[in-house]
């Protein structure tokens, strides 16, 4: 156990002036500080958060899946630190910058590839991911409006789906959390059964499951004959939705079903993309190329916000005209800000020059072999595992039908059970999961795992 963070007298003065002013993302505010912990951290190194508390804690969920080598890595702070004494920001609009062009070259030479098909061609920037999420769908829908189809209106993503919290990207968001509120907000987008293994019936395999999700999607292309412009999918990781993981087989046959029926096909890789399954994209795990790449958390390492979106020549090419309306008019400020461009250029120089997908996978598979002895929990229904990212599933007596009782928040008394040990585990609902930085060593694995065990422990006796 820590030190009492609430003794504290540095990190008590922090989180008064914090409670003061401050109202924070994705919380309830009258949860803190009495049933939700406030912890003020004063800096970071490498897997760990350091607290004004003079606590360290093991940032198992990588700040929100964001930071991919560590805090605070080195490498990449010098190349910000370089970047802001050079040109800190220019618009894009009329004007270029080293960062931004070196980006685009370098972001659509690791892109996901398909045989056959003319490789991912152009860069568009934003500053987050679900402004990433916008683009991409305004792009999709404006393109078939420049060849006058005007009958392609509608997105199709998968239920249990997530893309963002921005009004556009929670239309096509499936998580009643976040959604449900807002719903009369919402443009109306169709949902097609998630491929999740997690859902499979008993004795039913990942890939049967996946083409069983896949033929419901068949069915909406049939029963939408001309009006679906395009498909929106989290490949192989549905993040947000818990950790859910399916089969590669459902991205080839969205793949498919896209290019049958003549509707784009978007890849949501917020999170999976920069090497969180195992690969450096999770489409490459199919072998399939989306028409659009929505790209953000891990691209600039964890240090900055950006987003980018990478489309065919294709896709490019039909706003190419003389009139302004064709033209994709959506801009942000900060559009291909330099700071996270370097950011984000040090990120994949760090893949080449540390090997990082060769070396994380002997960290997955120790992952792994830590993760396995919890499938006997009694209270453990399902343990999964993609490449960097191990999830746990937990119900009542590990009976995937019996799940707790949200009132229970089982998942809040595993969160605080484990920073009371000094990890951060940020469990969605009942799901436990790691998802750490990659430099994450093997003590500091063992801790985790330790950890994890008894912080389900603690919870489920609450429960
Ligand atoms: C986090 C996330 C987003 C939204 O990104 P923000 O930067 O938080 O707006 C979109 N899609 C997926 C799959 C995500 O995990």
């Amino acid at each position: 156990m820590l030190a009492d963070p609430d003794s504290s007298p540095l990190a008590e003065r922090w989180r008064q002036r914090d409670l003061s002013v401050l109202w924070h993302p994705c919380t309830q505010m009258r949860e803190h500080p009495d049933t939700l912990p406030l912890v003020s951290i004063a800096r970071g190194e490498g897997p760990w958060l350091v607290g004004h508390d003079g606590n360290r804690y093991l940032d198992a969920v990588s700040s929100w899946w964001t930071n991919l080598f560590g805090h605070a890595e080195p490498r990449i702070a010098a190349a910000v630190a370089r970047q802001a004494n050079q040109l800190e920001q220019v618009m894009l609009a009329g004007f270029t910058h080293e960062p931004a062009v070196e980006l685009a070259e370098r972001l659509l030479q690791v892109a996901p590839r398909q045989a056959g098909r003319a490789p991912l061609a152009k860069v568009f920037y934003a500053d987050n991911g679900s402004a990433g999420v916008e683009v991409a769908l305004k792009m999709a829908f404006h393109w078939f409006r420049n060849r006058g189809e005007d009958r392609r209106t509608r997105f199709v993503a998968l239920e249990n789906g997530y893309h963002g919290e921005t009004l556009g990207a929670l239309a096509v968001g499936d998580i009643p959390l976040y959604r449900r509120i807002y719903a009369p907000l919402l443009a109306e987008a169709m949902f097609a059964p998630s491929p999740d293994a997690y859902l499979a019936e008993e004795g039913q395999s990942a890939a049967s499951r996946a083409h069983q999700a896949a033929d419901a999607l068949a069915d909406l292309f049939d029963r939408h004959p001309g009006e679906i412009c395009a498909v929106i999918l989290e490949p192989r990781l549905q993040c947000a939705g818990g950790m859910r993981m399916h089969d590669p087989v459902y991205l080839r046959r969205a793949r498919e079903l896209c290019d049958a029926n003549g509707a784009f096909l978007i890849a949501d890789e917020i999170a999976a993309g920069f090497g969180r399954t195992g690969t450096m994209f999770a489409c490459e795990q199919a072998g399939v190329m989306p028409d659009l790449l929505c790209l953000s958390k891990g691209l600039t390492g964890g240090f900055l916000p950006l987003s980018a979106v990478l489309t065919t020549q294709a896709l490019y090419d039909g706003f190419l005209d003389d009139s302004r309306e064709r033209a994709f008019l959506h801009s942000h400020s900060y559009t291909g800000n330099p700071l996270a461009c370097a950011a984000a250029l040090a990120t994949l120089d760090i893949f080449a020059s540390d090997d990082v997908i060769t070396g994380n996978l002997g960290t997955a598979e120790a992952m792994r072999r830590l993760a396995a002895p919890f499938s006997d929990h009694p209270h453990v229904a399902d343990v999964r595992q993609a490449g960097m990212v191990v999830a746990f599933e937990l119900t009542r007596g590990g009976n995937r039908r019996t799940p707790f009782d949200p009132a229970a928040r089982v998942g809040l008394h595993a969160y605080k059970a484990a920073l009371r040990r000094g990890v951060v585990l940020r469990p969605l609902g009942d799901v436990l999961y790691w998802m750490p930085p990659y430099c994450i060593g093997d003590e500091q694995l063992d801790l985790l795992a330790r950890t994890t065990l008894a912080a389900i422990d603690e919870a489920v006796a609450c429960a």
